[in-house]
């Protein structure tokens, strides 16, 4: 019996217990329809509620259900990089799980699959149920990135996508750390295309981006492909020498025509100096960022680690479906 599924969908789970059946239901609604073997891998990505008890009974239930369990949270990013590294489909669908991305837009990017394209990305033209903050930064984010980095990754366009193998196995060969996927897979190439879809609001529970993941995440996307922030110190070191180069005959030529002017010293030199350190200190700070990921990309760890793969075998029982434990996501 061949069991190759040709659609592989891929959530990354962290803490959504009250969404796992919902997200279950609406899926098989949609890959039901598509009238091809399909597969749901779900990344539990050290969840500590009841997501993992949820995801459990549904490989029971359903054999096209696979779970991987990480050993801790090791990050949206990683967790799709893993479903990536264990889908089995032709067509590859990253979905998030707590249905902000509607899973009926599959049906438009298998259609775009079929007509050939190897990336068909989902683009938001409308996000519901978000703060006005995070609509602005992210709306700023996507901006910024398209102007600073060198490889043009589309606005507004989160994971929410379809690759087909080709992409995939592109993808799987950069085991890169701190990695921002969309950015990788524009850096790939291929032929692309979007469709337009509304964001909706979360089905329940908080976001699992506070603002220190999403800064971080930025920070990622823009060390990742960009050398801009490191040529930023040419810019700021211009400007500065070419303040001296006007204040130095300007001071001479105060000092020498009038001798009243007290130049007020001590103030002038204190905010100069504290004014250049923070500068100087701004370019430590983005020189660290980068040696930093040098240095994660040094040590060669595993992007993450995994706990054990709950998925059965076509012909196997629930009960003896059960595999062994996995060694690390990167030995793939
Ligand atoms: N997620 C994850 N690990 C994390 C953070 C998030 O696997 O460390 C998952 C989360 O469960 C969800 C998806 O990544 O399925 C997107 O996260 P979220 O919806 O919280 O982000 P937002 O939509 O608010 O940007
Ligand atoms: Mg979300």
């Amino acid at each position: 019996m061949d069991t190759h599924p040709v659609i592989s969908v891929i959530a990354p789970v962290y803490n959504e217990e009250p969404i796992i059946d919902e997200l279950y239901r609406r899926l098989i609604e949609v890959l039901d329809n598509t009238g091809e073997a399909w597969e749901l891998i779900m990344i539990n990505d050290g969840s500590y509620d009841g997501s993992a008890a949820k995801m459990r009974a549904l490989v029971e239930r359903d054999p096209r259900v696979r779970v991987i369990n990480f050993a801790r949270n090791f990050g949206h990013q990683n967790a799709v990089t893993a479903g990536l590294d264990h889908a089995r489909g032709d067509a590859v669908i990253v979905i998030d799980a707590d249905l902000q991305d509607p899973p009926e837009v599959i049906l438009e990017l298998l259609a775009k699959w079929r007509e050939g394209y190897h990336v068909v990305y989902a683009v938001r033209s409308e996000r519901k149920g978000e703060t006005w903050f995070k609509k602005f930064t992210a709306k700023l984010f996507y901006r910024l990135i398209y102007r600073i980095t060198d490889v043009d990754i589309p606005v507004d366009t989160g994971d929410f996508r379809l690759m087909d193998r080709q992409m995939v196995n592109a993808l799987n060969a950069m085991r890169e750390h701190n990695r921002f996927i969309r950015g990788l897979t524009s850096w790939v190439g291929f032929r692309q295309t979007g469709v337009y879809y509304v964001r909706q609001e979360r089905f329940a529970g908080e976001t699992k981006y506070p603002l220190k993941k999403m800064v971080r995440f930025a920070l990622d996307a823009i060390t990742g492909f960009s050398y801009f922030p490191l040529q930023v110190a040419i810019y700021a070191s211009l400007v500065l020498a070419l303040v001296a180069v006007l204040a130095i005959p300007l001071v001479a030529v105060l000092r020498l025509t009038s001798s009243n002017i007290q130049f007020q010293g001590q103030a002038t030199t204190l905010i100069v100096v504290l004014l250049v350190s923070s500068f100087q200190l701004f370019f430590f700070f983005i020189m660290g960022q980068y040696i930093a990921r040098i240095y994660d990309e040094v040590r060669r760890r595993p992007l993450y680690v995994v706990a054990d793969l709950w998925e059965r075998q076509p012909d196997e029982t629930p009960e003896t479906g059960v595999a062994a434990p996995d060694e690390h996501g990167q030995s793939r």
